[in-house]
């Protein structure tokens, strides 16, 4: 018997994600950033690597990964709200491609850090559009209660302080509004903001010669079997139509769940079946360590029972894991074909942000992935680092 539970890895359609990422943008001068965050799994990050895309990291411990899976230091970006004065130095010493910095202390230390090297840093100002990404609140950051970017405030205060900041050269502008992301008219309103701050930034700036509007781009949990791959098409299209900027311009992406979001699955098995006068549950031996989305946001993920018959009975279960907290369910009254104990249940779209979340509380240890692909036929188990 197999050992559950385990994440799978369809690296082919992360291949040909990948590939409608790059029809997309060849005739265009865009770089995307692979959001590290939303899976740092080494298999995913080689390939993503091997092609050549950059790497948007958010700790230094994600710059080494990135730098390990042969992401190149200069096309790394790196942002964060909390950035600590050895994950400057470090970023700095790597020479890594653009610190996005989020509040004036942390430029102020940039300096500062800077300047104990000898060194001149290039920065980009992380600005609150404060546009509304219309998803989950949870996973909203452009608007102005968020703590993401420059407040305004502070990007007044910036001007008036900037000619003392000898070791840094503030060159961009950085955006960020959100995840999940599905209403292309959030986009549009955020490009309709750059329009707005490019000529307020060269006025006090200098020449913008940096822009980088994030990433957010949502995907299909509801059919992820219809909608392998995000619509790239209508996401790009709008930065196409809408920035104000030179054709020849660069903008940076840094897209995270719609690169890696529908290859990934968690497979877990049946531990007991639980009868009850209200419901069924079925408990299952993955739970919220493993795949917190449910629990953190309400995230509602496709289940499928796996090698089953067609003329199987049906029933209606609560998908539970065995975590002590009410909150570890993955679903409440799916209709599935009847489990039992022992039966292998697959749980869809968890490339992005269930590995890369899982924790340790209830001591659980980290789980195995299999990553896959038309060429490997057979499946090897690997453990995460
Ligand atoms: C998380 C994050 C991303 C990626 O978000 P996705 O929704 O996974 O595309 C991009 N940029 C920053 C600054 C982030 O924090």
């Amino acid at each position: 018997m197999e050992s559950t539970p385990y994440y799978f890895y369809d690296l082919d359609l992360l291949e040909r994600t990948l590939m409608a990422v790059e029809m997309n943008t060849v005739s265009v001068p865009y770089k995307v950033h692979y959001a590290i965050k939303a899976n740092n799994n080494k298999k995913v990050l080689s390939l993503i690597a091997s092609r050549g895309f950059g790497a948007d990291c958010v700790s230094s411990q994600e710059i080494m990964w990135a730098l390990d899976a042969g992401f190149k230091a200069e096309d790394i970006v790196f942002a964060g709200v909390g950035k600590t004065d050895a994950e400057i130095e470090f970023a700095v010493r790597r020479e890594i491609g653009m610190l996005n910095c989020e509040s004036l202390e942390e430029i102020i230390v940039v300096n500062e850090i800077a300047e104990q090297l000898n060194k001149n840093v290039r920065i980009a100002l992380r600005l609150n559009p404060n546009v509304n990404a219309l998803t989950h609140e949870k996973i909203s950051t452009g608007l102005a209660e968020n703590k993401f970017g420059l407040t305004t405030l502070e990007f007044e205060e910036l001007i008036e302080v900037y000619s003392q900041l000898r070791n840094v050269e503030i060159t961009g502008l950085h955006f960020h509004i959100g995840s999940q992301v599905l209403n292309m008219s959030a986009y549009e309103d955020l490009c309709h903001k750059i329009n707005k701050i490019i000529p307020r930034f060269e006025a006090h700036f200098g020449e913008l010669t940096y822009l980088n509007v994030g990433g957010g781009l949502g995907i299909d949990y509801e059919n992820p079997d219809e909608n392998p791959i995000p619509d790239f098409e209508s996401y790009f299209n709008v930065f196409k139509n809408n920035l104000d900027i030179p054709a020849d311009f660069p903008v940076h992406f840094e897209l995270g769940r719609s690169i890696v979001g529908q290859c990934g699955r968690l497979r877990t098995r049946v531990l007991y079946i639980k009868r009850g006068a209200m419901k069924n549950f079925a408990v299952m031996d993955a739970g919220m360590t493993e795949l917190l989305r449910p629990a953190m946001y309400g995230a509602a993920h496709q289940i499928a029972k796996m090698n089953y018959g067609i003329e199987e009975e049906k029933n209606v279960y609560d998908i539970v894991g065995p975590i002590c907290e009410s909150s570890d369910c993955f679903a409440q009254d799916v209709i599935l074909p009847e489990l039992k104990r022992g039966d292998v249940v697959e749980i869809k779209s968890c490339g992005a942000y269930a590995e890369s979340m899982s924790l340790n509380y209830n001591g659980r240890g980290r789980i195995g992935s299999v990553p896959s692909n038309q060429v490997a036929t057979s499946l090897r188990i690997v453990k995460s680092a």
